[in-house]
């Protein structure tokens, strides 16, 4: 494997092969970040950097433990909770077990602890231990997508690096390797959030956000083109789309946020290109000085902490009557 596989993250690629090069390692790391940001393909690459034995700017991949390494068979390298659903106690009982013997091969053993997060109260206690006395040839690498969900004194013991979203250029550029529909690329990228796992599911269509996105697009004029009844006339559309409202009411934003730039002649930041003729039917119905996106936003925080999600779809979808008539 090589540095370059995972895209972007370039500071901490750099700063983990810097502490290789200057054995500054730490003996414990949390990576924190949102799924799909390559943090266990870069935990791999830095687990198999500090394994190999000629190690310079990337492992070199022909080295025994390399060799080893690229075939998941290498005997220092431990992987706890691969499925990411739970840490099991037996699972921690053999990372104690192991942690304070020598390595089999290396000088090192790293341990990769997906999910830490879902580590039991009582597994984490135990675990603790091997972090208050931990044996210098040990490296733990725990991936969380939020370490606020671990405990303070295993988080106080680790060094935390946080993945940061990639830019929509790079993430853009890895899509090229991918497909060739220009248009499509700058919509997964733009729908991707930073997150290239999901830009890259964007465009195999094993996720369907650009899909939904043309179903959410001809509602909004549905919705903006009808008498108030059509509120009640969704209702069970709405009902059905409980789980997914994050994404309507997200795909809803961008598209609000775009008719806005088209009234402001900055058709140029606008995301759903393809619709540009519609944005600027829509832009001429709407209301001067709306607050919908302002509206949008309260919306979605009120369905995240569990108000009557009946209501807050109506209030929403009438808001947006009123702001476009
Ligand atoms: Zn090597």
């Amino acid at each position: 494997m090589l540095y370059s596989q995972v895209a972007g993250q370039e500071e901490i690629k750099e700063s983990l092969i810097k502490s290789i090069n200057n054995n500054k390692v730490s003996h414990c790391y949390i990576f924190e970040g949102p799924k799909g940001m390559g943090k266990y393909q870069l935990a791999l690459i830095f687990a198999q950097s500090l394994l190999c034995l000629n190690f310079l700017h990337d492992p070199c991949n022909t080295c025994k433990s390399c060799v080893k390494f690229n075939s998941f068979n290498h005997p220092d390298l431990h992987i706890i909770n691969e499925d990411e659903k739970n840490i099991k106690r037996e699972e921690i009982d053999d990372l104690i077990n192991s942690v304070y013997r020598k390595p089999y091969e290396s000088k090192r053993k790293i341990y990769i602890i997906k999910a830490a997060e879902s580590m039991t109260i009582q597994g984490a206690n135990t675990f603790l231990k091997t972090l208050e006395e931990p044996p210098g040839d040990t490296v733990m690498l725990l991936l969380t997508t939020n370490s606020n969900l671990l405990l303070d004194t295993i988080v106080s013991r680790c060094q935390i690096i946080k993945f940061k979203n990639i830019s929509k250029e790079t993430i853009m550029q890895e899509l090229e390797k991918y497909i060739t529909d220009k248009q499509i690329i700058e919509l997964a990228a733009n729908y991707s959030n930073g997150i290239l796992n999901k830009a890259i599911n964007i465009v195999r269509g094993e996720d369907n956000i650009l899909h939904q996105r043309q179903e959410i697009i001809k509602l909004f004029d549905k919705i903006i083109n009808s008498h108030s009844e059509i509120i009640y006339e969704l209702e069970n559309y709405f009902d059905q789309q409980k789980d997914n409202i994050d994404t309507i009411i997200e795909i809803m934003m961008v598209w609000i946020r775009d008719i806005v730039f088209v009234n402001n002649n900055m058709d140029n930041l606008v995301i759903n290109k393809d619709y540009l003729q519609l944005l600027k039917t829509h832009g001429k119905n709407m209301k001067k000085n709306s607050d919908l996106i302002e509206f949008m936003q309260d919306i979605s925080d009120n369905i995240r902490s569990n108000v009557n999600y009946k209501l807050a779809v109506s209030n929403m979808l009438l808001k947006i009557q009123e702001d476009f008539k």
